[in-house]
């Protein structure tokens, strides 16, 4: 049953609206808002049961500012005030309490980003300087004095953890750059779920267990058909369909002119518990981002530990050609090469024989940045290639494609002239050009998901 009410069968009215947002991940859910909060009359269409059923289900939904552009660390920087007041950001703050939505809730916890080749010291630092973003430059000294249950050991280049050269031991250490407003969101689901019941109060309207199978642009009028006989049209599309949005490019016959590519990937993110020494109960240690030894981890409530991985090139990667073909299973192998990884840096934790965890899917851009942009098809724009790293950014990422909708279909060459965002919290001035399809591939990318 649809939630518009609207009857199904192929002899019914198309389904209208300005826009038709395809995907009710994070993204999508806050494009749609975005869009809707604009004045346009939305159409969200989503062929899971519900916002947030997609990659974003499975996020590990860490907010930290490290990208290796400007505009990655002024996205996320803008992006953590929407997170910290997230019922103002959604507009339901001033809702009477029975109808205001359960939330998803802000965690501050402050991230450590160990020191790594791939990713200079003194350049990173001068990002997070520009963006306004506050950290701590620790010493190898500073970093054990202050975290002793952290091995600050340096282990680069990565090695596979059935080698015996994994567990060699080091003489060069580490330090990191520490940013104390890092943290997390505790339901991603949630997230989208509170994006896509803020979208409603602006009027757009939702369809669950609708999959777009044709999208042909017929005068200035996008029609998409769905799989179920239905049909809904739009001047507009915006493509937030997550690991599948290439898919959906192509059944468009969109993406000829884009320089950026993306191809979905499978990740499993493993769930131990947190351990003892670093940190306490009441304030737990920060999150770790160590690409050195192939990981990154992060506090959870109830003790919870959450492992994940940034793409050590000596593991295999799991590139996929359809993502709903993925094993949903977590494997033996994958959670223990990432726990390993992990407790080799906190030699305290402590690994269950029992994998737990979560599957997911990146949808991953050449460089690992997302592309939010225009394509050369009238009306057909995209919100994809989010690489594992733009949970953190979706707030953003919704103004971002309302701003280029806006200007585009006011006659703005937004390749050209591209559009500039600026952060109604930091003020900060974001190109939205970084985010071209037709970019040149970043070259500062660390080509894992920091980005
Ligand atoms: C394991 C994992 C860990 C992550 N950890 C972090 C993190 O710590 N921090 C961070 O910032 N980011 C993280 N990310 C990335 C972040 O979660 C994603 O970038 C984000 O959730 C992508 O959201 P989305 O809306 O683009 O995609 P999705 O959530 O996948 O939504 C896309 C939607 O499109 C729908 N769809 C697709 N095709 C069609 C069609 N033809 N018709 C109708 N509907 C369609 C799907 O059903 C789906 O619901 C992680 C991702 C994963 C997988």
């Amino acid at each position: 049953m649809s939630e518009t009410g609207a009857t199904t069968g192929a002899a019914t009215a198309a389904m209208t609206a300005d826009a038709i947002v395809v995907g009710s991940g994070v993204i999508g859910s806050a494009v749609a808002l975005e869009l809707a909060r604009g004045g346009r009359s939305v159409l969200v269409i989503d062929k899971a049961a519900g916002p947030g059923h997609g990659s974003t289900s499975a996020s590990s939904a860490v907010i930290r500012f490290m990208y290796s552009t400007f505009e990655g660390v002024a996205t996320s920087w803008e992006s953590k005030f929407c997170w910290e007041q997230w019922a103002d950001h959604l507009g339901v703050a001033r809702l009477p309490e029975p109808e205001r939505p359960a939330l998803a809730r802000f965690h501050r916890t402050g991230m450590l980003h160990l020191d790594v080749p791939a990713v200079p010291r003194e350049r990173s630092m001068d990002l997070l300087r520009a963006a306004g973003v506050p950290f701590e430059d620790l010493t190898p000294d500073e970093l054990t004095a202050r975290f002793p249950h952290l091995d600050g050991g340096a282990y680069w280049p990565n090695k596979p953890i059935a080698d015996d050269a994994f567990w060699e031991e080091t003489s060069r250490r580490l330090g990191a750059v520490y940013t104390p407003d890092a943290g997390y969101m505790d339901d991603p689901r949630l997230a989208a779920d509170n994006l896509a019941v803020a979208a409603r109060l602006h009027g757009a309207r939702t369809e669950y267990r609708a999959q777009v199978v044709a999208a042909e642009r017929r005068g200035t009028v996008w029609h998409l058909d769905l799989a179920d006989g239905r049909r809904a049209e739009a001047p507009v599309v915006v493509n937030a369909a997550g690991p599948w949005s290439g898919a959906f490019n192509a059944l468009a016959g969109v993406g000829a002119e884009f320089t950026v590519g993306v191809r979905p990937l499978r990740q499993e993110v493993h769930q131990v518990t947190q351990p003892a020494g670093y940190g306490s109960d009441a304030e737990p240690g920060p999150g770790i981002f160590d690409i050195d030894l192939g990981t990154y981890m992060r506090p959870g409530p109830q003790q919870a530990w959450v492992v994940g991985g940034t793409e050590p090139a000596c593991d295999p990667m799991e590139w996929l050609s359809d993502p709903d073909a993925v094993d949903q299973h977590v494997t033996t192998a994958r959670y223990e090469a990432q726990v390993t990884r992990a407790a080799r840096r906190l030699p305290d934790l402590r690994v269950p024989n029992r994998p737990s965890g979560v599957v997911g899917v990146y949808d991953v851009a050449d460089d690992w940045t997302p592309i939010y942009d225009r394509t050369d098809a009238d009306g057909f724009y995209v919100a994809i290639g989010t690489s594992g790293n733009q949970f953190k950014n979706a707030p953003l990422a919704g103004c971002f494609l309302a701003a280029i909708v806006e200007a585009c279909e006011n006659g703005v060459d937004h390749d050209a002239v591209p559009v500039t965002y600026v952060g109604i919290h930091t003020g900060l001035k974001i190109d939205l050009g970084a985010f071209s399809r037709k970019r040149e591939v970043n070259a500062a990318s660390t080509r894992t998901v920091l980005g």
